[in-house]
């Protein structure tokens, strides 16, 4: 068997077109675009990449994005004073915070940012407040990646309810979240995390298989029933040989590229699971593009939640 690849790309550009007369509409009823403030404090290469491509497709789509960008140096009460004022803005609907901040900014640094946020502008969906609102099926604003994986799900035609789902990783803003969606549509769900034992058999019951963990490789093909669909969240720069070596036969493009560049991206799924998946999303081009797309979803909605109108 070889898997459908499931194209979170070609998915992504299909939103932003579908977005795009929807935030024309309220630029023209609001006088205003709707706006997304983005914090970067420091300069991690990985974080430069991701805010660049959410603030030119916010951008290419009508939004107002704009960048507050903090030195490496920054205290945690220059961060959360950026957040009140965004906090305050008029013009602002949406305020993403982007992790990792600084080490030295300290362990709880992350958690009293993000704390900070409006919920009303939290497009993160990682308040306590639209967390709670998740947990209890009322949520207007969820984890972007998340929301993406069923976005994806749903416009593929596969079927949640019913189904058993295991989600390796238990993180608040993919593993946790995640789990909780598939339970809302009706999947019967199982979270799996770095103490799970029997990882492997756990996994081979799963019907829908998602792995957001951070380990390049680690769900082989030994980890997929027959017919399961897969999705990959992880994202994982990979710079020593042998693990390359591990992920991609010779001759392979990724292998020779891996050679030039001195790195390569892969997912937690090994490429192997393409022979035992009925449906496999890639990496890259996979739940990548789709957590954008729905940065920019979430933070239409704000716009619309916050200037009274339907969302
Ligand atoms: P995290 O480090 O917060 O959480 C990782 C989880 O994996 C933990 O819950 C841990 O218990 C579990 N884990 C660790 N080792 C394990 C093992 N050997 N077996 C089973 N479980 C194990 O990570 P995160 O923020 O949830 O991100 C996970 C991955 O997803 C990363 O590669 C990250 O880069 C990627 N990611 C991608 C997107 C996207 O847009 N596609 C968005 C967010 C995160």
């Amino acid at each position: 068997m070889s898997a459908r690849i499931l194209d979170g790309q070609a998915l992504a550009k299909q939103l932003q077109q579908e977005i795009r007369p929807e935030v024309a509409a309220f630029t023209a009823e609001h006088g205003r675009p709707p706006g997304l403030g983005i914090v970067l404090v420091g300069n991690d290469p990985a974080s430069e990449v991701y805010v660049g491509s959410k603030l030119k497709t916010g951008t290419d789509i009508g939004f107002r994005s704009d960048l507050e960008r903090l030195p490496l140096t920054a205290t945690l009460g220059e961060t959360l004073a950026v957040v009140e004022r965004l906090n305050r803005s008029d013009v602002h609907d949406g305020i993403l915070v982007q992790s990792p901040l600084p080490k030295a900014m300290g362990h709880d640094a992350e958690q009293r940012v993000f704390d900070a946020i409006a919920p009303e502008k939290d497009v993160d969906g990682l308040t306590p407040v639209n967390a709670g609102l998740l947990m209890q099926k009322r949520a207007t604003l969820v984890a972007c990646t998340p929301r993406g994986v069923i976005e994806l799900l749903e416009r593929e035609g596969i079927p949640i309810a019913g189904r058993h789902a295991v989600v390796v990783g238990r993180s608040d803003i993919v593993g946790k979240p995640l789990a909780l969606l598939l339970l809302h549509r009706d999947a019967t769900v199982t979270i799996c995390h770095s103490r799970t034992p029997n990882l492997v058999d756990v996994c081979r019951s799963a019907d829908i298989l998602v792995a957001a963990v951070g380990r390049p490789g680690l769900v082989t093909h030994a980890f997929v029933k027959p017919g399961a669909v897969v999705i990959d969240v992880g994202i994982n720069k990979v710079t020593e040989p042998a693990v390359a070596q591990s992920l991609f036969p010779e001759g392979h493009k990724r292998l020779d590229l891996f050679r030039s560049k001195g790195f390569v991206l892969a997912g937690d799924v090994h490429p192997d699971v393409a022979e035992v998946a009925s449906a496999l999303t890639p990496v890259p081009g996979g739940v990548g593009p789709l957590t954008i797309a729905m940065l920019m979803k979430n933070t239409l909605r704000a716009a619309r939640a916050r200037a009274g109108t339907p969302v």
